[in-house]
């Protein structure tokens, strides 16, 4: 579902994870997904800095599908693994930066690709991942919107193959971070390409196990949290270099990434109330990570809730974050 936009410090109490809660609905997987960018907008070919954005977003798509993110979905017992990207394709339409660029305008778009042989041909794995160049708000069909609602989303609609044969299409929409939409330090990213890189990996690992929600059959679904696996967690982790989102496993809790993550003990931490959820923390920890300058650190603190911290490591000083565990 969607990658939704944190607005406020929320609260949700521990509870059993004994329990499997994410549970099959019988609907398609995507076992092998063969992913393609596809950068929505005139922009894309026009900016130079978009243009290395770009390259860096087909380098991340074609990492991220054949790796260690996807094992883990395998290990959780998805029945979904590791698959392919195929190079991505600008778009380069006009886009009305004054007006919502809406849901069936994109699905529209990426219809005409598929039909002009643009794109690579539709088929039970194809997912095309949309990046919308910047400066583009974007606003779902249930009226929800890229300004206020979410940071990205997954869906699938009735399509056609070039030879104008019906097959269901599956799509990823990423707006661009930023102005009119929140930017990336709103929502505890330290970059847009941070941004981007995270919450493509929720929209995939949900576009693999439940890729027709809201269409058709849903696939893996939490019934009693109402959500998919990405939407169930929003913890970080650093795999090879990019900030990925963790999601979660049958019981919901997050999984982890077999390699690319480091754990440490902490050493010592300052003492925190309450009323200082807000403020800062300062701990002392010993050696983790690899020593690059984006390691994650999260810890998780005893003040009668859940919380979760993301730490920064940043040319030496410690950026903080408190996000509560929400439901979204
Ligand atoms: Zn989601």
């Amino acid at each position: 579902m969607k990658r939704n936009i944190r607005l406020s410090l929320g609260v949700e109490t521990l509870e059993s994870r004994l329990t499997p809660t994410v549970t099959y609905h019988g609907g398609a997987l995507m076992p092998h997904v063969e992913a393609q960018n596809v950068f929505l907008g005139s922009d894309w070919s026009t900016s130079s800095s978009l243009k290395t954005t770009k390259a860096s977003l087909d380098s991340y798509i074609g990492y991220i599908v054949n790796s260690p993110y996807m094992d883990a979905l395998t290990t959780a017992g998805y029945n979904v693994g590791r698959g392919t990207a195929t190079a991505g394709v600008v778009d380069s339409i006009n886009i009305t930066k004054t007006k919502y660029l809406t849901d069936s305008s994109i699905q529209s778009e990426v219809q005409k690709l598929i039909t002009s042989g643009s794109v690579a041909a539709p088929d039970a794995n194809r997912l095309y991942v949309v990046y919308v160049e910047p400066g583009v708000k974007v606003r779902d069909s249930d009226g929800s919107t890229s300004v206020s609602s979410f940071l990205g989303y997954h869906g699938a609609f009735a399509g056609k193959t070039a030879a104008a044969k019906s097959i269901d299409v599956r799509y990823v929409v990423l707006p661009n971070p930023g102005t009119p939409n929140p930017t990336p330090s709103s929502q505890g990213f330290a970059s847009t390409f941070q941004e981007l890189t995270a919450v493509t990996s929720h929209e995939l690992a949900e576009a693999v196990t439940d890729p027709d929600v809201g269409y058709k059959k849903l696939g893996w679904y939490d019934d009693t949290k109402n959500g998919e696996i990405g939407d169930l967690t929003d913890k970080l982790a650093i795999l090879n270099g990019y900030t990925v989102q963790r999601v979660v496993g049958k019981n919901d809790s997050p999984l982890s990434i077999p390699t690319g993550t480091n754990q440490a003990a902490v050493a010592s931490s300052s003492a925190s109330t309450a009323s200082q959820r807000a403020a800062s923390v300062y701990v002392s920890i010993g050696s983790f990570g690899n020593g690059s300058s984006n390691d994650l650190f999260t810890f998780s603190t005893d003040w009668g809730s859940s919380y979760r911290e993301s730490i920064f490591v940043s040319s030496g000083s410690w950026e903080v974050h408190y996000y509560g565990n929400w439901r979204y």
